[in-house]
């Protein structure tokens, strides 16, 4: 018995490949959820389905085609704005003095502050393929770039985890070996959910191929 939709109350079509990335997708309405695994009231196992975490939007244009979009947004830009100011100020004092070197450091850290900043309030993340071609939007201000994707030569999705810097990202592994890393900016939670629908993707495009 396939469990109901909870947007629309109809039974959730069991698509495996979406089991397996983790997701439930209504063919009804359209709604995606991110499909764990829980207890019921009893204690016993029971699959939970949990809305995909907000500023995630997922569009399939059927055949394939599909758009994610994230927002980057995150509290760190809080500091950002502290570490900005503080920078500005340092900037002020140092040039009415006469420090110039110090002056120097301080413009460069009020506008590497500043860039990051808008990086973590207005930027995105964006990847849209179509007829097997992906382009991949990320960033914002000076740390935005634009790349194209084969997507049709990735063969699995993975999560790496820099520990290091304690950063995860996600890796794209391609036909000929080569790795492609995205999403850095993305805090955790959206992360997984767009590594889940990257999953799905990617095993739709293999059961055609
Ligand atoms: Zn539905």
């Amino acid at each position: 018995m396939s469990d109901p939709c909870p947007t629309c109350g109809l039974a959730l079509a069991v698509d495996e490949s979406a089991v397996r990335a983790g997701l439930a997708l209504c063919s009804s309405c359209g709604s995606v959820w991110l499909r764990e695994q829980g207890k019921n009231a009893d204690g016993a196992d029971a699959i939970e389905f949990r809305p995909l975490p907000g500023r995630v939007r997922f569009e399939r244009h059927g055949d394939g085609d599909f758009t994610i979009t994230a927002s980057i947004l995150q509290p760190a830009a809080v500091y950002l704005v502290l570490f900005s100011l503080v920078c500005v100020y340092g900037a002020a004092r140092t040039g009415v003095r006469g420090d110039w070197i110090l002056f120097i450091l301080s413009v460069a850290g009020a506008v590497a502050g500043v860039g990051m900043c808008l990086e973590f309030i207005a930027g995105r993340f964006r990847l849209e393929v179509r007829a097997g071609e992906g382009r991949l939007d990320e960033g914002f201000a000076g740390f935005h770039r634009t790349r194209s994707l084969p997507w049709a030569d990735v063969t699995s999705v993975d999560q790496n985890v820099s520990r290091r810097w304690k950063m995860s990202r996600i890796v794209l592994n391609m036909k000929d070996g080569r790795r492609v890393f995205l999403g850095g900016a993305l805090p955790e939670d959206r992360l997984r959910a767009v590594l889940r629908l990257l999953r799905y993707m990617v095993e739709l495009q293999c059961r055609v191929c």
